[in-house]
């Protein structure tokens, strides 16, 4: 099926003429996206020219030839000459693999990023701009999982633009990293993690990180699983509701993990953002008898420029991981983060109310700064406890076969309740 998108106010200025109008569709690649505009729109890329490549010292122009000449000496010295500048010019040369990346020499080790693979998991607000920088820090080699196209109500947050309206999110990101490195590796897997777990396995065993930026706790719990069991470190990010705050987790083998963190006591208390409907309906953020208008005022996104701050962490935490080993600038950082949680308060708002102002705050917690949590595994964690006791808010229950406490209680408290009776 092909997606069409219009421009409303096109729609409008056609419906209130009175002629017919010839215009144009945009048509991404492969991917059945066509975009279609009353006239035709300047591109990136537009007027096509043809392009004569010579061997030689100089180009010469010559009026049946080409529209631009190209000579590329012995040396690989290029000059460039057109029907409009008939005077040989120099042009910008963009650099190859490994001088691309030469000037964040020192600060990071561009040779090893290069080698390393990063799986990335939810491709929304989080998981766009991450991928972006470790693209821009110069990560070689990337895997993409997110099902979800891009959405008008994306847009506000997301790295995405209108012209990428309808496209699959892990395209789009694809287009973005290489932008940013051509010479990066990026494999695509349009799909819903929690119902391809062998997919989620295979893809975690080739990585050398895991991104978890994903909007619910199953997929966070299926992640976590597959960390545990390949002993592959996992860097988790999510915002409360309108991004009033949020944390950041990472998982390091044989320390605690993330259902060690959201099995605690006061970290279930938190709402999580609700950043779509149609999958906070799937993963019962949003209760099934819910109205479309109850629904919709559940939704409520915070500003991009408030999650930015978990991304920037995010991003932080695993370029040290990917430097482990070298001596680079970054991981002088790893001294200092060592903390397997991080929290950021954007907000005096519900949770946070009880914070001081930021002014009159001595030595308490206040908004923008960053808190690390000291976390350690807990023995009777549901997925990586060695005594699994599960947590249904009202006291902890013990003796529970850990192969039927699948999903956390914080997750879906019925199912628990149910597996318990
Ligand atoms: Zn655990």
């Amino acid at each position: 099926m092909i997606t069409y998108c219009l421009y409303g106010e096109e729609v409008k200025k056609f419906a209130s003429s009175s002629e017919n109008c010839i215009g144009v569709g945009y048509e991404w690649e492969g991917e059945s996206v066509v975009h279609l505009r009353l006239a035709p729109q300047a591109h990136s890329f537009g007027i096509v020219r043809s392009v004569l490549f010579i061997h030689g010292t100089r180009p010469k122009f010559d009026s049946d030839s080409s529209d631009i000449i190209v000579s590329v000496d012995e040396d690989g010295k290029a000059l460039v000459c057109s029907k409009d500048d008939i005077s040989p010019i120099e042009p910008i040369i963009i650099p190859s693999r490994e001088n691309l990346y030469s000037r964040s020499k020192g600060l990071i080790e561009v040779g090893i990023l290069e080698g390393k693979r990063v799986l990335i998991i939810g491709l929304g607000s989080f998981g766009s701009q991450i991928a972006i920088e470790l693209a821009k820090s110069g990560v070689g080699h990337f895997a993409l999982m997110d099902f979800d196209r891009v959405e008008l109500h994306n847009l506000v947050r997301h790295t995405a633009y209108l012209n990428d309206l309808g496209r699959l999110k892990t395209d789009f990101i694809k287009d973005c990293i290489l932008g940013k490195n051509p010479y990066a590796e990026v494999d695509l897997f349009p799909i819903n993690i929690n119902e391809h777990l062998d997919i989620l396995d295979a893809e975690i065993k080739k990585a050398d990180l895991v991104i978890c930026a994903t909007d619910n706790n199953q997929s966070r719990y299926n992640i976590s699983e597959a960390l545990v069991k390949n002993q592959t470190v996992g860097i988790f990010g999510r915002a409360i509701t309108r991004a009033e705050g949020g944390d950041v987790f990472r998982y390091r083998p044989g320390g605690p993990c993330y259902v060690c963190m959201i099995g605690g006591q006061w970290y279930n208390s938190m709402s999580e953002e609700i950043t779509n409907e149609v999958s906070a309906r799937a993963n019962g953020q949003i209760a099934a008898y819910t109205s479309p208008e109850e629904a919709d005022a559940m939704v409520q996104v915070g500003l991009s420029s408030d999650i930015e701050p978990m991304c920037n962490m995010m991003v932080k935490l695993s370029l040290i991981e990917l430097s482990r080993g070298s001596e680079s600038g970054i991981s002088s950082l790893d001294d200092e983060l060592v903390f397997p949680a991080y929290l950021w308060v954007n907000r005096r708002e519900r949770h946070y109310s009880e914070f001081a102002p930021f002014n009159k705050c001595a030595n308490r917690p206040t908004i923008m700064r960053w808190y690390g949590i000291a976390l350690s595994r807990n023995e009777h964690c549901a997925l990586c406890g060695d005594a699994p006791i599960l947590d249904t808010g009202e006291g902890f229950l013990k003796d529970i076969d850990p192969e039927l406490v699948k999903i956390h209680n914080d997750i879906d408290l019925e199912t628990a309740e149910r597996l318990m009776d």
